[in-house]
């Protein structure tokens, strides 16, 4: 099975997708991690992806397409966690030529803009295994030290500044809230309350996740 989390930045799908593909013990692959680390360079592509994130904007669907299906043939099992793509309607289409679509099992972080962009505001990320925190609401248990790791160093993402993260949400609204009619007409979209706190979502995601 495929599993595609959808939803607004700061919608919780980072956080619960890691948690998640660890406990299912299928892969995780979230095309923004995989893009960070291809921005972090000097080169031309590195330039040119940096600019696109820094902004806010949708990398252009080639190089996703291409990106995606080069890690879709690694995954085991034909099982993986999706966290990040399709994001519009192109990029969907493109998946269901390499994936039945029914295989794909969709689940839908529903969340008001308000509370995600409070939410992006707190966030912070250990520099060393990229778990994520929050200040309002995900500390490490032990201050200042990463509970996965033991590292001590954390970043906060250039891109969830405030003005980005508004053209981020733009971007949302238009390029990918259609997948979320594209996936109910396939008959395979979950809805979870993604407003409610980390433990009430993961709770959520374990009674649907025993109901697909
Ligand atoms: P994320 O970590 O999923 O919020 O993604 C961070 C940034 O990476 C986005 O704002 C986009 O610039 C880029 N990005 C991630 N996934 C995609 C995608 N599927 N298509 C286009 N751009 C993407």
């Amino acid at each position: 099975m495929i599993i595609i989390l959808l939803g607004l930045p700061g919608s919780g799908k980072g956080t619960q997708g890691k948690r998640l593909a660890n406990s299912l013990n299928i892969s995780h692959i979230s095309t923004g991690d995989i893009l960070r680390k291809m921005a972090d360079g000097n080169d031309k592509e590195a330039k040119s992806l940096n600019d696109y994130m820094s902004h806010g904007k949708l990398i252009p669907d080639d190089l996703m397409n291409k990106v995606v299906a080069k890690y879709l043939s690694t995954v085991v099992n034909n099982s993986c966690l999706l966290d990040g793509y399709p994001r519009n309607l192109l990029q969907a289409e493109f998946l269901s030529t390499v994936i039945d679509n029914r295989q794909i099992q969709v689940i839908y972080f529903n969340i008001e803009d308000d509370v995600a962009l409070a939410r992006i505001s707190g966030r912070f990320i250990c520099k060393d295994c990229g778990k994520i925190y929050n200040d309002f609401n995900l500390n490490p248990k032990v201050h200042n030290i990463c509970d996965v790791c033991g590292s001590m160093q954390f970043i906060r993402r250039l891109d969830d500044a405030t003005d980005t993260v508004s053209c981020r949400i733009k971007e949302y609204h238009l390029e990918t809230y259609p997948l979320i009619d594209y996936y109910i007409k396939q008959g395979n979209l979950h809805s979870i309350d993604a407003n409610k706190g980390f433990v009430e979502i993961t709770m959520e995601l374990e009674f649907l996740l025993k109901n697909i």
